[in-house]
């Protein structure tokens, strides 16, 4: 039941030189890709002309839609100004300074540094290169594990693969790459115990990361990585105390937290950050995506003055602090980034996601008696529902039959972009721009949707 448009000479091109990423290759090759052209506000537009709402964001990214003026302006503005410079030996691009102000301003604990990179994956590279240089710096070269949680979901690279706990990402790479351990997903839906209740459930993923931290010794845990909410791994919101529980722990063994709030930063939960919705004390933060409402790649790693200042007497030592990007603080993702963040605060983008994600929220949970869902859940402008064969049994559909990736052909054939995640979980990430009478647009092609389905 595939979309029957035609493969256009864009298309053509794509199929024939083009290595699709997170693509099922061969599926892809029978059925052509569908090609994005243009952009107004939530929607999006294919070459022939049809239009989609975009449930995702694109990538859970596009915070302010596609149409963005004032970014678009900002982009100019530097391009014709200064597109260029880098921020190696002691020079900086100019609009650096006001966006490092500015996100320490927004930053949700308080920290010491803002080091720049390019996409979410290199920033938790960066995090767990830093994890290194932070304990050799204070003479404890043995800490040096990451715990990590299955279906965690930290990027691609070498080591935010490894960190990531989808199968797919380490099959056929040889990875993980050592130094990563792994913890349950907090998913209680999944994975609690037939009679566990929802606090026994975390009282047991307590034990776990406190039982895995004694197994490989304390003194070789330095850090534990989690996203507030889990977003690529099956938007999984973790149960009321998880965090708390998982908190004091780590501060028992002195082991950092990570927030990966590459998805949740910049409001796409209701609050500015992840960290305030669970009352996280991180010791780094690694941002991206909303950052620059995805009109140009940036991502940002937070670290803590105390972190800063080790790191800062290590590399005295060295010499030169051994890391850092070509684009590291790109003065166009500046300009982008800055203007975005000021757009927020004009637009009071946080208070408007509060007030509308009851109704993305309340509607998605009016689908949980329909006879595909196990579960609707969510939290802020974020939202999943859980297709089941057997709701009443939380049973899954067997993975070949490729429900969800049906669903979502479906959607998509009603004018409505969303993801299908592992599980047959159909994720929901629209611009935080969205309106009311949009996100019961959304729902209309989602009952639409789900109908076909059935
Ligand atoms: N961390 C989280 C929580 C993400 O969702 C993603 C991407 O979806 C990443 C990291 C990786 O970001 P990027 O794709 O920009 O490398």
């Amino acid at each position: 039941d595939a979309p029957t448009l035609p493969i256009s000479p864009a298309g053509r091109s794509d199929l024939t030189h083009h290595l699709h990423p997170y693509t099922q290759l061969r599926q892809l090759e029978r059925e052509g890709p569908l090609v994005i052209v243009r952009g107004d506000g939530v929607n999006v537009f294919d070459e022939h002309g049809n239009g989609y709402i975009e449930g995702m964001a694109g990538l859970w990214c596009a915070s302010l839609g596609f149409s963005e003026k004032r970014l678009a302006d900002a982009a100019y503005r530097q391009m014709t100004t200064l597109p260029y410079y880098h921020s190696f030996s002691g020079k900086v691009p100019g609009p650096v300074a006001a966006l490092v102000d500015k996100l320490i301003e927004w930053a949700p604990v308080p920290m010491g540094r803002v080091l720049f990179a390019n996409s979410g994956s290199e920033a938790n590279d960066t995090a767990f290169k830093l994890v290194r240089y932070y304990n050799n710096a204070r003479g404890r070269p043995l800490k040096k594990k990451i715990i990590a949680r299955n279906k965690g979901y930290h990027g691609v690279t070498m080591a935010a693969a490894s960190l990531s706990g989808l199968p797919m990402m380490h099959q056929h790479f040889d990875l993980p790459l050592p130094d990563v351990v792994r913890v349950s997903c907090p998913h209680f839906y999944q994975f609690g115990l037939p009679g566990e209740t929802e606090a026994q459930f975390v009282d047991r993923l307590a034990q776990e990361l406190e039982d895995t931290i004694q197994r490989e010794g304390p003194e070789t845990v330095a850090a534990f990585i989690a996203e507030p909410v889990q977003g690529a791994g099956g938007v999984v919101v973790p149960p009321a105390g998880y965090f708390a529980k998982v908190q004091a722990i780590l501060k028992k063994h002195d082991i950092l937290l990570i927030a990966d709030e590459v998805i949740t930063g910049f409001g796409r939960l209701g609050q500015p950050f992840g960290t305030q919705v669970f009352d996280l004390k991180p010791d780094m933060i690694t941002v991206a995506k909303m950052l620059t409402s995805a009109y140009v790649p940036m991502s940002a790693l937070y670290v803590s003055d105390q972190i800063y200042q080790a790191v800062a007497d290590a590399s005295a030592a060295v010499g030169v602090f051994g890391h850092g990007y070509t684009y590291s603080g790109h003065p166009l993702a500046c300009a982008v980034a800055l203007e975005t963040l000021r757009i927020y605060e004009d637009d009071r983008i946080v208070d408007h996601v509060r007030e509308v994600a009851p109704r993305l929220q309340d509607g998605l949970r009016k689908f949980a008696s329909h006879p595909l869902v196990g579960q609707a859940r969510g939290l802020g402008l974020i939202g999943a529902l859980e297709l089941a064969a057997d709701p009443a049994q939380r049973k899954p559909f067997e993975p070949a039959r490729g429900v969800g990736a049906y669903f979502v052909r479906r959607a998509q054939a009603h004018g409505l972009i969303v993801r299908v995640l592992g599980g047959d979980i159909i994720a929901f990430s629209p611009p935080l721009v969205i309106t009311e009478a949009e996100i019961d647009a959304m729902l209309a092609r989602t009952e639409l949707a789900l109908a076909d389905t059935w």
